[in-house]
């Protein structure tokens, strides 16, 4: 009622005028009710047209872009026009709070390592994340609207939007055949969709190697095995000879140290794999090491070979003693076992001018031809698999090596040609190489 109040008060005023007025000229009677009443018409007149001039601006105000605040007086318009400004803003805030949430849930799936699509009831795009983008061969922002059978179009994937029964995933042969997808598509709301993609090529292939992994030991396990059960069986059913018995029981101890290196080496990889990686603050001397790696090999090269080793001073790499020591002696075993008797090997160390290190095994043996240098470190690789077998070699040493330098921030680095022996050079970042303090 406040802003009615002051409207009658001004028409009342101008009404009192009007009498005052007629009552002072002196025309008496019925002429000062008809001023009184002018007076009262007059009085209410201005009041509307101030008020139309106030709506007015306040109109002028709403249609603008709303970037000055709202005319202010204390009447009725100003007091609308206040409450108007109020409702504008909570509703703008609300709106960007809502905005914001928005665009912190897309920003949070696009974080995401697999890649989500949605879609409208029409299998359009209404929204991918980037990684979704990269498994279809997408664009996030020129193929929204578009329908995703358009621009897939794999067959196995029509197949599976089309089937309208997606409780199953589907498997989807990606960057040209060379990776695999794992597909989902959950329903949701009215007729959408959700679309979930994964690249699960590593896993597959981890899966494969681990099948061959298994296969691979089975065999290596079963020959030994098939060819001891044959002398057992030799053993309890024909009548040999003492020399024979001594033969056999000779071959026998030899099948039985194979598999027994096999297993050893075995244990060595599953407990690389498992353990923590090694300290680098565990500072390990190279002398007594390269002393303990050359008596093992002048052991098992008796002789037949010219050993070699550097003076290392007080050089000391950081570390696990036990993992350096097995993957030098892994290097110098294969460099006595595969290089020919007379044959030249030598044991060197090497500190970089940017402090990074480097333990080289290299020998004047037969080589390795070029194609197979890659495919060294792999479990069970052998270029020559019955010269390995014969030397006692269980195909797994260069890739417990390989791991030992994995686990030590470093690198093996193989460099052979045919005829012109090898050199396997362990290289330790420089964080990992000191002098002794
Ligand atoms: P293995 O137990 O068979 O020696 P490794 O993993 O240690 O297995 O080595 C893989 C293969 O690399 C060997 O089978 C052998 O053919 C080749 N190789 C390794 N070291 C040498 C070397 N010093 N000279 C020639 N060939 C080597």
């Amino acid at each position: 009622m406040n802003w009615f109040l002051p409207r009658m008060l001004a028409a009342a005023l101008m009404a009192a005028v009007g009498a005052i007025i007629g009552t002072a000229i002196g025309w008496g009677g019925d002429t000062v009710l008809v001023l009184a009443v002018l007076g009262a018409a007059l009085g209410a007149s201005v009041s509307a047209f101030a008020d139309r001039i106030r709506g007015y601006k306040l109109m002028r105000w709403l249609r603008s872009d709303r970037a000055q605040p709202a005319p202010r007086d204390t009447s009725f318009w100003g007091e609308l026009g206040y409450r108007m400004e109020r409702a504008l803003i909570l509703s703008q805030r609300e709106t960007e709070r809502e905005r914001q949430q928005t665009k912190d849930f897309l920003t949070a799936i696009e974080a995401s390592p697999n890649g989500v699509l949605l879609m409208d009831k029409y299998d359009q795009i209404e929204w991918c994340n980037g990684v979704a983008a990269d498994h279809f061969g997408l664009d996030p922002r020129r193929d929204v609207q578009q329908r995703i059978t358009n621009l897939v179009r794999d067959p196995a994937f029509v197949a599976y939007m089309q089937q309208g029964d997606w409780e199953g995933g589907l498997s989807l042969s990606a960057r040209g055949g060379r990776g695999t997808l794992s597909v989902l598509i959950r329903p949701y709301g009215a007729g959408k969709k959700l679309l979930l993609s994964q690249d699960v090529t590593e896993g597959l292939r981890n899966e494969a190697m681990r099948r061959d992994f298994v296969a691979n030991v089975s065999h290596e396990i079963r020959t030994p095995l098939t060819v001891l059960s044959g002398f057992v069986e030799s053993l309890t059913t024909l009548k040999l000879s003492e020399a024979e018995r001594t033969l056999v029981l000779a071959r026998m101890r030899e099948q039985t140290a194979r598999m027994q290196a096999l297993v050893a080496d075995l244990l060595t990889l599953a407990q690389l794999e498992g353990s923590p990686r090694p300290s680098p603050d565990n500072w390990v001397p190279l002398a007594p090491l390269f002393d303990r790696v050359v008596a093992e090999a002048q052991a098992l090269s008796a002789g037949r070979h010219i050993l070699h080793a550097d003076d290392v001073g007080l050089s000391e790499i950081a570390g696990q003693g036990t993992e350096l020591q097995s993957a030098v002696g892994n290097l110098l075993s294969n460099a006595v076992r595969y290089t020919p008797e007379g044959g030249r090997i030598d044991l060197r160390w090497q500190q970089r001018a940017d402090g990074s290190g480097l333990i080289v095994v290299q020998d004047n043996g037969p080589g390795i031809g070029r194609e197979h240098l890659s495919r060294l470190t792999e479990r069970f690789y052998r270029v020559d698999g019955s010269r390995s077998r014969d030397t006692g070699g269980t195909g797994l040493g260069l890739s417990i090596v390989k791991h030992v330098m994995q686990r030590h921030g470093g690198e093996i680095d193989i460099e052979s040609e045919l005829g012109q022996g090898s050199a396997f050079k362990l290289v330790f970042p420089a964080a990992r190489v000191r002098q002794t303090p």
